[in-house]
This record gives structure tokens, sequence and C-alpha cells, in this order.
């Protein structure tokens, strides 16, 4: 369901971010990307979303080609792909319904179907009892709750997670990668960038390690891999 061939990415300032990224993800994978600081992983990601253009290659999602998306088209990928941000990006002056009903408005989704969209995500995440509270009121634990129920109130195929629990303590970080385990386990691929050794060694599935632009490594249920 999602493709690179040949995936090439330089940037306006020389650097070269992806030096051939060649790899395919199913349905219903779940994926690490993991790689040092600077070796590609957001680009990687960010490629996935289109929110960066490769410099050239082929990046297919669901059979269509990325690069040759016209702008307009943007919000119709938008649909199949929910993603989720290591710093939440929450609207600070919505409430925690209103936040995740934002998503449904901008697609137009019929009024109907947003208030029982919206609750049915906030009971998937254990926040329905917060639903008319503001994001500051809340921990960031529950933030990125939010933020995951934003992602998948549109029903998307994939949720792209880049550092989803990196300004998380531990034990936070573990109830939030259950949450996405049980998305992923209701058949929703799942593409996340960490640094999250205990988590990929802990909750086993595909690693793709980045290093230089470059897929170094891509092992089924593989481990971190690196010491830090
Ligand atoms: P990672 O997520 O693994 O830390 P990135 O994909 O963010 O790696 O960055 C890969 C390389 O591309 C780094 O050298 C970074 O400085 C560079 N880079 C990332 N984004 C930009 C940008 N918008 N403009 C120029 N260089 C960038
Ligand atoms: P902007 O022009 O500021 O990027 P958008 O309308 O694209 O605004 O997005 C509004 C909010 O929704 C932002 O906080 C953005 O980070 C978030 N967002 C955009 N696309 C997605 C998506 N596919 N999944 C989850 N959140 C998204």
């Amino acid at each position: 369901m999602i493709e690179m061939k040949e995936v090439y990415k330089k940037y306006s300032n020389g650097v070269v971010a992806a030096n051939g990224l060649n790899v395919k993800i199913d349905k219903g994978e779940f994926v690490y990307v993991v790689g040092p600081s600077g070796a590609g992983k957001s680009t990687f990601i960010k490629m996935m979303y289109r929110e960066e253009k490769p410099t050239s290659g082929e990046i297919l999602i669901n059979g269509t080609s990325l690069p040759k998306l016209k702008n307009r088209k943007v919000p119709l990928l938008r649909r199949q792909i929910g993603v989720v941000f290591q710093d939440f990006k929450l609207l600070p002056r919505l409430s925690v319904y209103e936040n995740v009903a934002f998503a449904l408005e901008v697609i137009e989704e019929p009024t109907e179907n947003i208030r029982p969209r919206v609750t049915e995500v906030l009971e998937l995440v254990g926040l329905k009892h917060k639903a008319r509270m503001l994001p500051t009121e809340l921990s960031g634990g529950e933030q990125q709750r939010v933020s995951i129920a934003r992602s998948i109130v549109n029903r998307p195929q994939v949720v792209i997670a880049d550092e989803p629990t990196g300004n998380l303590d531990p034990e936070t970080s573990m109830g939030i990668m259950n949450v996405l385990e049980q998305i992923n386990e209701m058949g929703t691929t799942i593409v996340m960038a960490t640094h999250n050794k205990d988590i990929v060694n802990r909750n086993r599935h595909r690693v793709i390690a980045i290093e230089g632009g470059l897929i170094v490594r891509d092992e089924l249920e593989g481990g971190y891999g690196y010491e830090i």
C-alpha cells in the first residue's frame, strides 16, 4: 500500500536526506523507523504524507503517485493518512472535542456523522470524559491521545507517527503504544519514527533503520540495534 522506488531528496541547502530509498509497506503492518539524528527518518516520513516532495523517484500510496499529485488533491490524500507529531500540534483555543471534530469538518464530513465519530474515537483513547477541556488542561500523554484520536477520526488506512513518545515519560509512552497497537490490530497500518529503544525492543515489529539517507537494515520483529 506504501511503496518507494529510488527516492532521492536533496534540500535546497545541498543536504541529501534520501539517497535512493526502496521500500514496500503492506496493509496492516506496524513499522518502526529508527536511526541516528540527521539520518533522514523525518524526511522519509514527511515524504509519505507529502509534507516534502522527493527530488526524484516514485512514492505510491494505494497506487496514487505522491510526487505527481496536484496540490488541490492533497486534502484527499490526507483522508487516507493520519499524522501524529512529537509536539501534538493541537489547536490551543479549541476543546478536546473540537480539536478532533475539526479534522472531520475540514474534509466536509456530513454534520450528523461528526458527533458519533468524535465520541467513538475519544472513547477509544480513553478521553471521553475530558472532551470539554482545553489542551493546556491536559497532561502530555493525554494531549498525545487527543492527537491520535484526531489522526484516526477520518478512518485512515495509515497512521504516520513522528517520534510520538519523544516528549513523554516511559510509563506514559507505554500507554500511547497500547493505543497505537490497538489501532493497528483494527487493521490500520502504522509507520512510526522513534528513538525509543525500550519500546522497539519490547513491542516487536518490523524495523527499518535509516543512516545517511539509506535503508541499512529492514527486519521483521527486529530490535532497536543502537546503543544510546
Ligand atoms: P532525522 O529525522 O533522522 O533526524 P531528517 O530527515 O530530519 O533526519 O534530516 C536529514 C538531513 O536533512 C539532516 O542533515 C537535516 O539537517 C537535513 N534537513 C532536514 N530538513 C531540512 C530542510 N527543511 N532543509 C534543509 N535540510 C534539511
Ligand atoms: P496548516 O496549514 O497550519 O498546516 P492544516 O489545515 O494542514 O493547517 O492542519 C490543521 C491542523 O491539523 C494542524 O495542527 C495540523 O498539524 C493537523 N493536521 C493536518 N493534517 C493532518 C493529518 N493528516 N492528520 C492529523 N493531523 C493533521
